[in-house]
């Protein structure tokens, strides 16, 4: 493909191992709706998923852009980075916002492979987008805080160690901004599965770990506060941004893998005495899906650029993120047409990979939300709610 990569060894040695995971691999997990541990483990033991944490943690240190190759070239391969990308952007609240005993806690084990903080709980059943709304509660109870309340699709719960939890810690009628009065922790799941903290998991149309979670007088130690108490949207918004571009890194590598899969089948595939891909009715659509993966591409890696700049890049980061899984989405539908009936046959991997881009045109932001923001703080249109 004539496409610039960057971090190109990163990239080799992220295919590398991947090759030990093809198709049925995945095919077996999907069917079985069972966690790809020893993908997981294999990913750690070669250290990828301690690339963001810093040397004096035991990490590699790598920028944002390092961690974007290897979860697009995860993806380009045909695997599926979500059973461990959460870890990546969880992982920069907590450095970020977090005290020294609290990053000692998480970020050695994190690059050792010893602890897994994968677990991420901001939506709720009854707000939805709207996270001013969340209602599970943290009141402070001396050296303690007690927990109150539901979550709702948290993946990897049941695999994670430990939980990133948003929980409002004043109500929304005694703030000055909706925004005010939401606290971030750092909470050990280990301690508290059993004692106030249930994990109920959801079957979905993918593989993805995702979980009901209920909060039922659970005492954490104060301790586990991240930062201070009531900025904890602040920190949270501070971490999408990496969470936005790395996603967006996940849609492009499944646009190559649709557009690769589609070209090989076109080139391949024998009707009416010649290559499908012979016809421009094929050709075609790969085609644009071609340029509007490439044109995606860039504005990850500008969104990735702002990002390890330390320049805001709020904007650059959402629009990598729709326009990523637009193109991923589009290519998964070229890919899908291309391969007729056989594109719906498991043993092709299209169908699955299909089910699994459509994700991202609702999780972690729907489309709509990030049109909205760009209405809104771009172009300077009038607020809808
Ligand atoms: C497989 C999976 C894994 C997930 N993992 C996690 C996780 O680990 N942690 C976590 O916290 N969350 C997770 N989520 C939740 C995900 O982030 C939310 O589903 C998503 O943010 C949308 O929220 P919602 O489902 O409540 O939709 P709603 O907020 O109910 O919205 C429904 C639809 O209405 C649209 N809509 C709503 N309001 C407006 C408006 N004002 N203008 C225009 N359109 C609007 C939305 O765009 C959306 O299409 C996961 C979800 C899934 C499906």
């Amino acid at each position: 493909m004539k496409l610039e990569f960057d971090h190109p060894e990163i990239r080799q040695s992220v295919r590398k191992l991947c090759a030990d995971f093809p198709g049925p691999y995945w095919r077996a997990k999907d069917s079985e709706d069972a966690y790809p541990t020893e993908f997981i483990d294999a990913l750690t033991q070669a250290g990828f998923l301690a690339a963001l944490v810093p040397e004096a943690y035991g990490g590699s240190g790598l920028p944002l852009s390092a961690a974007a190759a290897i979860l697009e070239e995860i993806h380009a391969s045909g695997a599926n980075g979500a059973a461990c990308h959460a870890q990546m952007y969880i992982m920069g609240t907590v450095l970020r916002h977090g005290s020294e005993a609290q990053k000692q806690a998480v970020l050695p084990g994190i690059a050792s492979g010893a602890i897994r903080l994968q677990a991420f709980g901001v939506t709720e059943p009854t707000s939805g987008t709207d996270t001013t709304r969340l209602r599970t509660q943290a009141v402070r109870k001396g050296d303690s805080y007690v927990v109150n309340g539901q979550k709702v699709f948290i993946s990897r719960a049941l695999q994670s160690d430990y939980m990133l939890l948003l929980a409002r810690t004043t109500p929304r009628d005694q703030v000055k901004k909706s925004t005010q009065g939401m606290s971030v922790f750092l909470i050990d799941m280990r301690q508290a599965l059993g004692k106030g903290l249930s994990i109920r998991p959801i079957p979905t149309m993918i593989n993805h770990a995702t979980n009901e979670i209920f909060f039922d007088d659970l005492e954490i130690p104060a301790a586990s506060l991240v930062g201070v108490e009531g900025q904890g949207f602040d920190y949270i918004l501070d971490g999408m941004n990496a969470e936005r571009i790395l996603i967006a890194a996940e849609c492009i590598g499944d646009a190559r893998f649709f557009i690769e899969k589609a070209s090989a089948y076109a080139k391949e595939r024998q009707v009416f005495g010649r290559p499908i891909g012979q016809n421009q009715g094929v050709q075609f659509p790969i085609a644009r899906n071609w340029a509007e993966m490439a044109a995606a591409r860039l504005m990850v890696a500008h969104a990735a650029t702002l990002f390890e700049e330390g320049k805001p890049c709020g904007t650059e980061a959402n629009t990598a993120k729709l326009l990523a899984s637009e193109a991923s989405w589009h290519a998964a539908d070229t890919c899908l047409q291309t391969h007729g009936g056989y594109g719906f046959a498991r043993e092709y991997d299209v169908e699955r990979k299909f089910r699994e881009t459509r994700l991202y045109q609702i999780a972690p932001i729907s489309t709509n939300l990030i049109l909205s923001h760009i209405a809104t703080h771009v172009l300077g249109l009038p607020k809808s709610f």
